[in-house]
């Protein structure tokens, strides 16, 4: 998919920032957030051709939207999670309530509806989840029942109960997924009809500003020509092709909010005296509270642009990198705004100076669009599968094609790839994965290991010019990366493994686990060079 032009994607960017810094100062933020409050008029603006017009983003040009590209709204949901997370959750649940339509819809149908969303500007939601069903969808109980006449389907009637669904109460239009005869299955829903009502706003620990609700469909009845598709029983498939785009853009939440939250932190450090000097002086606050996120956050934007990239180049089946952008951004974000409130000290524990609001707000990007443990599943199985097939040659030829330098520590990112393998290997021989337990492990270590070698091989080749922060930052960023993600793949997978009885006396070897020792050497005067540059690039006031 082609990218908007730098013009176009800049501009929509700059009115975004304008419109926030005008309507979305941080004492309305705060307000909103304590009243519990989901800002219509703000949506509405949002909505609005005329001011933003930020659906259009998600709506194909032949429908009349911008058509923009998966690296377009990784952009765009940096930014807007910057603002405010839970009206970018307003945001994006309508993304998501298009998406089964932009994957799975007749030609018709996609014209239809997508033309809809593009001149009304309608709130769209997305209910999969259901009570029982949650990171098992397959679980699903709300039925479609097929209204036959004359021997033809003319309609069905759908019943059941969503839960936690986003902009479930103030939606215009719903994507609902229903087990029909044929198997789950997307069908499109407008709000009022008969037997369709929804649950009260629920009281959330974070994303105050999002509606969320559950829905009851008692005897919902639509035409069939909401079937998605027109064809029963595609629905998990369509639900699962969207994943590597739709995680994607979580995964930019995670580095949007952690960012805002690290931004706070650098610069209060700057003014901030503390045994006669500021803490941005003291290696012991910097090198624990600020650097080590910042490097986390940097890898996972490497590694969300990298996705990116290839969804754009047309690439299908991107869902494991899709997975793999979200976990290492939505838990790097996770960190940061938890490190950020420690950074502010008893400043960062009361509401006034925000930290605290986005620590609760980004929360839940390591739990909606699939959790971190179902992300660590997902990594792990594709990536065994992998190793199967090629009969354990799969990191092995990734960390001998590896791009980068020693600048930007590729040759350390290369071992955790190799030493990635040793381990996926002793698994096999001793049959660990039979634990759950290891097999989500791996699926941690494999997401350190591949942000590692793709943060080296682009800091070299292509370094990111999102953040002012310059190549040889980022350089040492994908150093210290490097280094942390080689010593968690060799010393935790030895842990690992041996707890779970491996049986190999000399895997310490095969995982050199002495080089990754050896190769922290240097660390703490990256470190060094690092806080002073992020003080450099994020002056206070
Ligand atoms: C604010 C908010 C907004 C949301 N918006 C939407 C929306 O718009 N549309 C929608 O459809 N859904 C939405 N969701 C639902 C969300 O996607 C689910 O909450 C999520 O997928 C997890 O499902 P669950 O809550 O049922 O937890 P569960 O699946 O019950 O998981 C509970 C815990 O168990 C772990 N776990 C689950 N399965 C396994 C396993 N097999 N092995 C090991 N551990 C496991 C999980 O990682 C988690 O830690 C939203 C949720 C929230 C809170």
């Amino acid at each position: 998919m082609a990218r908007l032009d730098t013009e176009t994607l800049d501009m929509l960017l700059s009115t975004l920032k304008e419109y926030a810094a005008r309507e979305l100062t941080p004492q309305v933020l705060l307000k909103l957030d304590h009243e519990d409050v989901f800002p219509e008029k703000v949506l509405k603006d949002l909505y609005d051709p005329q001011q933003i017009g930020i659906h259009l983003l998600f709506v194909p040009e032949e429908s009349g939207g911008l058509g923009g590209s998966a690296w377009d709204i990784y952009r765009v949901c940096e930014v807007m999670s910057g603002i405010d997370l839970g009206i970018a959750t307003g945001v994006l649940a309508t993304c998501l309530g298009a998406d089964p339509i932009l994957v799975g819809a007749t030609p018709e149908q996609k014209a239809h509806w997508m033309g809809r969303l593009a001149d009304e500007g309608l709130l769209m939601a997305y209910g999969a989840t259901e009570p029982q069903a949650g990171s098992d969808l397959a679980a699903l109980r709300t039925t479609a029942v097929p209204v036959v006449e004359d021997g033809k389907t003319t309609a069905y009637r759908i019943t059941g109960r969503k839960q936690w669904i986003s902009n479930g109460g103030v939606a215009d239009l719903y994507t609902i997924l229903a087990n029909a005869p044929g198997g789950p299955s997307w069908f499109v829903v407008e709000k009022g009809l008969p037997g369709f009502s929804h649950g009260k706003p629920e009281d959330k620990h974070g994303i105050r500003a999002s509606n969320t609700a559950a829905l009851f469909l008692e005897d919902v009845t639509v035409p069939a020509d909401r079937l998605v598709g027109g064809v029963e029983g595609k629905g998990l498939a369509q639900a699962q092709a969207v994943f590597g785009y739709t995680r994607l853009m979580v995964a930019a939440f995670g580095l949007g909010a952690g960012w805002a939250a690290l931004e706070r932190a650098i610069r209060y450090a700057q003014t901030r005296i503390q045994g006669g000097a500021p803490l941005s002086q003291k290696q012991g606050y910097t090198h624990k509270l600020l650097v080590p996120t910042a490097v986390r956050l940097e890898a996972a934007r490497a590694y969300i642009e990298w996705t990116a990239e290839r969804i754009d180049g047309g690439e299908p089946d991107l869902a494991t990198e899709g997975a793999v952008a979200k976990y290492a951004a939505t838990e790097a974000g996770n960190r940061t705004a938890e490190d950020a409130i420690q950074a502010l000290g008893g400043y960062g524990y009361t509401r006034e100076y925000l930290v605290e609001k986005i620590k609760r707000d980004v929360r839940i990007t390591t739990i909606y669009e699939g959790t971190s443990e179902i992300m660590e599943w997902t990594i792990a199985r594709d990536r065994w599968q992998h190793h199967l097939k090629t009969k354990g040659t799969w990191y092995l030829d990734w960390a001998a094609r590896l791009g980068g330098s020693a600048e930007t520590g590729a040759p350390l990112a290369a071992q955790a790839l190799r030493s990635l393998a040793a381990l996926f290997e002793r698994c096999r021989l001793d049959r660990l994965t039979r634990n759950q337990h290891i097999l989500f492990r791996l699926g941690e270590l494999t997401a350190w290991a591949e942000t590692a070698a793709i943060f080296s091989e682009r800091a070299a080749s292509k370094p990111s010019t999102v953040l002012p922060l310059g190549a040889p930052v980022l350089a040492a960023m994908a150093r210290v990366y490097a280094r942390e993600a080689l010593v968690r793949v060799a010393s935790d997978g030895l842990k690992w493994a041996t707890a779970a009885g491996q049986t190999d006396a000399a895997l310490a070897q095969s995982l050199a686990l002495d080089r990754a020792f050896t190769a922290q050497a240097g660390r703490i005067e990256d470190e060094d060079f690092l806080a002073r540059e992020l003080a450099r690039a994020f002056p206070a006031g």
